[in-house]
């Protein structure tokens, strides 16, 4: 039964949904992350749970066809986007075609969730990353109501989410050339339960209540990432160097823990579409560059290809090749490395709260900030 796959699990919550017999239930661990608990007295061991599982059962992988660099053409468009825009010139192809698409938003508890847009406005909440795993909750019958009604409908989501979806269609046997699956490149997600305490304990430092969060706003440039967070009566930003959530982020501290075994960190893909960050932009032509943002997109199947052709036209494009691709974008290598510290900075922020673990692992703390300087120092002496 889908219990034993323990720690590996990627928390989708497909097993949930398809569980003949209601057995399965997604709860929060203690780190705030989603697993099935199956009650064994209506589980009749049919396994179709473990079928369906996108880390037991990975879909098909596809080689990318093509590598692009990619802006959209409108510049608001792009300083409102994690990088290049792309998500919007595919969504927008897919909304004016009378589709529908599928994203993650913040509700305003601050937790990222998996909702349905049909037109521009609802689709602009789900612009911008949000660095903590989305819950898809009722997504998987939304989207077969949509498939039955002969909808097109684009899923954008962890690559992970886009293989429980795929899943979900061969199971239903529902059309699956009316779903075009974009996935994003993924590091890892992080806790939802964390970075809900992290905007409670920001709120309180600052006596000011949160508005708005955007993880990557481009006031410093696309390169200089920078979290901004609109209160009430001011704005707290800062660059991700300096913000105590983004360090333990880049610190691998927070990130659940099947992301750092993920089966989908490598180069052949299970969606139609993947986007990210071009990282490695300084490869492409210098007319190109700029800091604006760059996405990188791959076109792994013909699904993809037309919708790219439809979206094409609000994009300004330029051709690159794999090799680029992979360089400086681990998703596409390997899973995120674990820090060996994980565990006892678990253990600190559970038993003694969120501020002792930000004291004792980021800068937030005198003693852990001097700590970091100097190891950067050695780092950068033993590198001459
Ligand atoms: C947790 C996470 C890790 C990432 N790691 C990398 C990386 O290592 N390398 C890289 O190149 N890019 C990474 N990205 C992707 C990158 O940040 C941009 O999403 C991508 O470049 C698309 O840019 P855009 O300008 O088209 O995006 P935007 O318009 O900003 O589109 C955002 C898209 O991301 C989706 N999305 C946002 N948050 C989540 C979430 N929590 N879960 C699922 N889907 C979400 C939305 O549904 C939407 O489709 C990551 C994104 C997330 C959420």
């Amino acid at each position: 039964m889908i219990q034993k796959i323990g720690q590996a699990c990627c928390g989708c919550g497909l097993c949930s949904q398809i569980c003949p017999k209601k057995a399965i239930t997604m709860q929060e661990d203690e780190e705030g992350f989603l697993y099935p608990q199956v009650d064994v007295k209506l589980c009749v061991s049919c396994e179709l749970c473990v079928k369906c599982c996108p880390v037991e059962s990975p879909p098909k992988m596809n080689e990318p066809e093509q590598v692009l660099g990619v802006k959209h053409i409108n510049t608001e468009v792009r300083c409102n986007s994690t990088s290049g825009g792309v998500f919007t010139a595919l969504s927008d192809a897919v909304l004016t075609g009378d589709g529908v698409v599928y994203g993650a938003v913040l509700d305003a508890q601050w937790r990222a969730v998996h909702t349905r847009a049909e037109t521009q406005n609802q689709r602009n909440a789900m612009r911008g990353s949000k660095y903590m795993q989305s819950s898809l909750g009722e997504t998987f019958f939304q989207l077969r109501k949509d498939i039955l009604e002969e909808k097109t409908v684009l899923f954008t989501g962890t690559p992970c989410q886009c293989a429980a979806i795929s899943n979900f269609l061969k199971k239903e046997r529902l059309r699956e050339d009316q779903v075009i699956l974009t996935e994003i490149l993924c590091t890892g997600v992080n806790s939802p339960r964390f970075w809900q305490d992290y905007c409670a304990f920001l709120e309180k430092k600052e006596k000011d209540s949160i508005l708005n969060v955007q993880f990557r706003s481009k006031d410093r440039g696309w390169t200089r990432e920078t979290i901004r967070i609109e209160m009430q009566n001011k704005v707290y930003k800062k660059g991700y160097e300096k913000d105590p959530f983004c360090q333990c982020f880049a610190e691998s501290l927070i990130i659940r823990p099947s992301c750092h075994n993920c089966p989908y960190a490598r180069e052949g893909r299970g969606a139609d579409i993947t986007i990210g960050d071009f990282w490695a932009y300084t490869k492409l032509p210098e007319a190109f560059w700029d800091d604006g943002g760059i996405s990188m997109v791959l076109i792994n199947t013909q699904k993809g290809k037309q919708l790219w052709k439809r979206a094409a036209g609000q994009l300004e494009v330029c051709g690159s090749d794999m090799e680029t691709a992979v360089c400086r974008q681990a998703p596409l290598k390997h899973p995120v490395w674990r820090n060996n510290r994980r565990d006892a900075f678990w253990r600190c922020y559970l038993n003694q709260g969120i501020e002792a673990a930000l004291r004792k692992y980021t800068d937030y703390g005198v003693i852990s900030r001097w700590k970091r300087k100097l190891k950067r120092c050695a780092r950068r002496l033993l590198r001459r």
